[in-house]
Order: C-alpha cells, then structure tokens, then sequence
C-alpha cells in the first residue's frame, strides 16, 4: 500500500518535471518576434482609402475579407471554416426603416399622440419584412428582467403576447456584488437583452425608455445607430421582434402619464423584488416602413493543427472584427469611415499572431484558430455566428482571446484583461503580464458594460472562456494622465468619425507587445492540461453551447433554393456520437 502511494507520488513528481521543462523550452522558444512594422504594413493597408472603411455588406469588407484570407494562406495555415474554406458565410439582411414610419399612443380616452421618427423615437424591423403594422396594448416591465440567480422575476407569468413592452435600459440599482454584480453592468442591463427576453416573451414591439445616465451614451448615439440602415443575422427560428425601439424619456413620461402614472414613482417602482407588470391602458399603433436588403457576409478563418492526440480536437481561438462603418455617400467631404484604430489594429495583431503561429517549428498541442470576423459595428454579427455555428467548426474553441481598437501609441506598461478574471485560465493571464512587466488595469467603468460590447461575448455566450486584450493608460516614458488624454481624443475626436485615419507617426512596438503577451497566453493555453473554464457562479457558467442537431436553415444558409425536408439520425458507433455529445456539451 505504502509502497503504491510513493509510487503514485513519485509519478507525479516526475510528470509535474516533464511540464515544467517543456514549458520552459517552449517559453524560450516562443518569444518569436512579432515585427510591428508588419502590424502597421496590415493597418495602413486595411484603413486605406482603397478599403473604403471596411464595410459590412459593402466593397471594401469583401476586400478587406480577401486580403486577411490571402495572408492566412501565405502563412501556409489551413482554411478553416466548416466548407473548409477560408471564407466563412455569414447571411445578414439590412434594415433601413424609412421616413414613412410612424409611431401614435392611442390612450382608452382622450387625443391619441404621434410621435416624431428619430427625435421621439428609434425603430428597426428586426422580424425582417419591409412592412409591419402594429396595434397592441403597452405594457410597463421595470426592467424586463428574469433572473432566478438573483431571484429576481419583472414579468410574474405575465402573458406578453401580442403586447408592446415599455421598460428601462440597465438593471436594479445595487452596491451589492452579489446582487447583479454591485456596480458592474451585468448582461441583463444591456438592450439586447431587452430586446431578446421580450421577443421570446412573444412581444411584437419593445420600447426602451432612454436615459442618458443609464445607458452611459445620449440620444445621439441612440439615434446615429438605430436611424440608421442595421443589419442582422438572417432570421432563424428565434422570434423577433417588428419593432426594436428606444423612447426619449420625455416622451415615455408622456406615456405613463396618459395612463395617470408617473416616471420617477415607476422608477423607484422597479427597483423592488414585489415589481408587477402594469397594463397601462393605451396603445401603441405603429407602421413601420423598411428597406431590405439581403446578402452574405465572411468571416476569414484559418487554423494551424494541433500535435497532441488527445487534445487535438480543441483549440485556441484568436479575433478580431475587419469589419468597420464603411463609406457614407450622403456626407460631403471625406466620407470614408477608416476604421485605422478600430479594428485594423486588432486585424494587425491577428495577423501577426497567425504568421508567428505558423512559422514556429513545433506545432502546438492544441490547435490554434484565427477568425476575423464581420459586422462587429452591427451588433456583433459575425461572432454571434461564428459562436453558433461553434459545434460545426473543424475544432472545438476552449478560450478565445479578441483583439478591438488598440491605439499604436508606443509601449504599453499595463494591460487590460477585463473578464479574464471570470475565468480559471486567470491565474496564467496574472503571471504572463508580470513575466512581460505589464500591470493588469482593472477594468475603469464596469458600469459601462464593456464585456458584453465586444466579440468575446459572443463566444462567452455558448460558453467558452473569452476576453480581450488591450492596453492599459500607462505607457513607457509617459504618466498615466497622458495615456488618458489621448484615449479622451480619440473617443471625442475619433471614435466611429471619418477621422479614424492612419498616421506614419504611430509606434507600433506596442502592439507588437501585445501580440507577443497574446501568444504566450495561447501558447501556455494550448499546452496546459487543466480544462480552461467559468469560474463557478459567473454568468456565463452555464451558457447553453449550441446543439449538434440539424438546422435546415443554417445548412443551407445562403441557398434559398434548398430546404430541409426530412432528417433521418444514422446510428453511428458510441464512439463516434459521444465525440458529438461531448462537443456539443
Ligand atoms: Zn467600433
């Protein structure tokens, strides 16, 4: 018996030995230099005027999605959609709602009110038909939330069907992390949500009252995103809703007070466990106008295999969106939205990492997946479905880290993980940064909800481990205040504006550093034995990962000639379905 434990122990000294080492060698290895003149050759490029900002449905995407595929097979990595291309097909469909679109309260008594399109109100046909007419009742939700973990339930078996929801952006007011995070913006605060909880509620409309200190951006930013064309993922089985709507909070007070209600009292009204729907008496009739347009986007995917039999199937996953606002032909001047911080950075940084990836001598344990992906600035599209189509991929992603709009301001000597802290691979991210003497900054606003902005979450959303990386505000030879005022310039005089441009001035070792710190993190990931997980109670611990069963839609996504008819399962060997089971688990 004594005789067995030492066995076992020694074992273990032995096996802890062999990791140790091959970690060591492979560290020493691995610290292959990522040229950031290479980075910027792929930024120049990509925010080229040629590129016409990269948009998403439009010319330039389809080059820009062009040019990172013919880098992946430069670097002799495999294609790696499930076509076994490099392109994957992402059908979309845009929305334009048009002027002719109108909004009116219909009180029980009294005059009805029209609203005015774009300074009352915002609207997108996310149920994808050019025409949708709506006359149901409006009914108040707090904040529309259900939340069994916090115990927390706004719609009390409340029938929504057929209805118009009216509720608040954001989520209960709390200073307790227990109890929807404290202060930090949990998923249930963001409009998605919202919009996605009422749809499968059966609403036709929602109306999100507006807040500008809830929401954390004014009307707008509302207003530029939603008046807007908008493009989704071409419809599903999912419902959706005819009218995804933002209210101005005037107008909403306007609302409740037909039905004798005030705002303020609703507000405090929501912030209670007791909260009940409330009928409010009155009708929204609407007409919502739109054009429609369909096409297909891609998302470029590449991959290098993975040398550990046991563990081959999984793998590594590196993002970044290419996609950015596109040309806008109605503005005068230069009209080019570049996009050169967001995202050819990032799609710099992914570059790099796929050629180093693919230049180093020993193939990786895991295998290692690149994806640049589309419709970032359209909410997120091209991960979302890159994140359901997951179980289809040629290998099983079990981290992914995002690169999104990084500035090329020279040597970084911090670094933010936000949401790596959510996950078991932290305690690797904390001794990483100290080995590259980078201070990991926490997050600076977790109230503004950062995590669910970017395309990690859509990979956290069916379960896998995600963060992205990013600088933080103290660079070499500067202090933190000025890291701080150039991030200021940037969002007031950059941000998502035609001014997003190239510079010849910009340093780019900087990124350099952080594609560096990203492969270390992949390579150490790749390499580790211990499952990479949610840590236990986080939200996304139990994200359902999409099922292997057969969806005729996204089977035949792209071909409106074919269509599911009849699905028979063939009885594979146990091997073989437990291979499945546990993918799609
Ligand atoms: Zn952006």
């Amino acid at each position: 018996m004594k005789k067995k434990v030492w066995l076992a122990l020694s074992m273990l000294v032995v096996c802890a030995l062999v990791v140790g080492i091959g970690h060591l060698a492979a560290a020493r290895e691995m610290r292959v230099k990522m040229d950031p003149e290479k980075i910027r050759a792929h930024v120049k490029y990509l925010a080229s005027d040629a590129l016409e900002g990269r948009g998403t449905g439009q010319k330039g995407g389809g080059l820009a999605a062009d040019y990172i595929a013919g880098q992946f097979k430069s670097y002799g990595l495999q294609p790696a959609s499930e076509a076994g291309t490099y392109l994957q097909s992402v059908p979309m469909v845009s929305m334009k709602t048009l002027p002719e679109t109108t909004f009116t309260f219909i009180p029980a008594h009294g005059e009805p009110v029209a609203l005015k399109n774009l300074d009352d109100f915002v609207t997108s046909n996310e149920n994808q038909t050019e025409s949708a007419d709506i006359d149901a009742p409006i009914v108040f939700l707090g904040y529309g939330i259900t939340a069994p973990e916090y115990r927390w339930d706004d719609y009390k078996d409340y029938d929504l069907k057929g209805k118009v929801a009216l509720l608040f952006v954001n989520e209960p007011v709390s200073d307790d992390p227990k109890f929807f995070k404290g202060k930090t913006l949990t998923y249930y605060g963001r409009w998605s949500y919202k919009y996605e909880e009422t749809a499968r509620r059966g609403a036709v409309a929602t109306l999100i009252i507006h807040r500008t200190d809830l929401a954390s951006y004014g009307w707008e930013v509302v207003r530029n995103s939603w008046g807007s064309e908008k493009s989704y993922l071409e419809k599903g089985r999912v419902p959706k809703l005819e009218g995804a709507s933002w209210i101005q909070k005037e107008v909403a007070q306007k609302l409740v007070g037909m039905a004798g209600l005030d705002l303020g009292e609703l507000y405090q009204q929501s912030q209670s466990r007791d909260f009940k729907p409330i009928e409010l008496g009155v009708r929204l009739k609407a007409h919502i106008a739109s054009q429609m347009h369909r096409f297909v986007g891609h998302n470029v995917m590449a991959m290098r295999a993975g040398s550990r039999l046991k563990d081959s199937h999984q793998a590594i996953l590196y993002t970044a969106h290419y996609d950015h606002l596109g040309i806008d032909k109605s503005r005068s001047g230069h009209n080019i939205y570049n996009g050169a911080v967001d995202n050819a950075t990032g799609c710099g940084i992914l570059l790099e990492l796929a050629r180093a990836w693919a230049k180093v001598k020993e193939a990786p344990e895991r295998a290692i997946l690149f994806a640049a992906v589309t419709g970032e600035e359209q909410g997120l599209l091209g991960s979302e479905h890159l994140g359901k189509r997951i179980v289809y991929l040629p290998v099983d992603p079990i981290l992914d880290l995002n690169f999104d709009a990084l500035g090329p301001l020279g040597i970084p000597e911090e670094v933010e993980v936000s949401g790596a802290e959510r996950t078991t691979f932290y305690p690797v991210v904390a001794a990483t940064a100290k080995e590259f003497g980078l201070v990991i900054r926490p997050d600076p606003r977790p109230e503004a909800g950062h995590y669910y902005r970017s395309d990690h979450f859509s990979l956290a959303r069916v379960g896998i481990p995600a963060f992205s990386i990013s600088e933080g505000m103290k660079f070499q030879g500067h202090d933190e205040a000025w890291g701080e005022q150039q991030a200021d310039d940037y969002v007031k005089n950059r941000y998502h504006q035609p001014t997003d441009v190239y510079r010849d001035d910009w340093d780019f070792r900087g990124l350099a550093k952080m594609a560096a710190f990203g492969y270390e993190l992949g390579l150490k990931a790749a390499a580790q034995s211990e499952p990479i997980q949610w840590v236990p109670g986080d939200e996304f611990e139990k994200a359902p990962r999409p099922q292997t069963e057969i969806d005729g839609e996204a089977l035949f996504a792209g071909r409106r000639d074919l269509r599911l008819t009849n699905a028979t399962r063939i009885g594979y060997s146990p091997v073989i379905l437990n291979a499945v089971e546990s993918k799609s688990k």
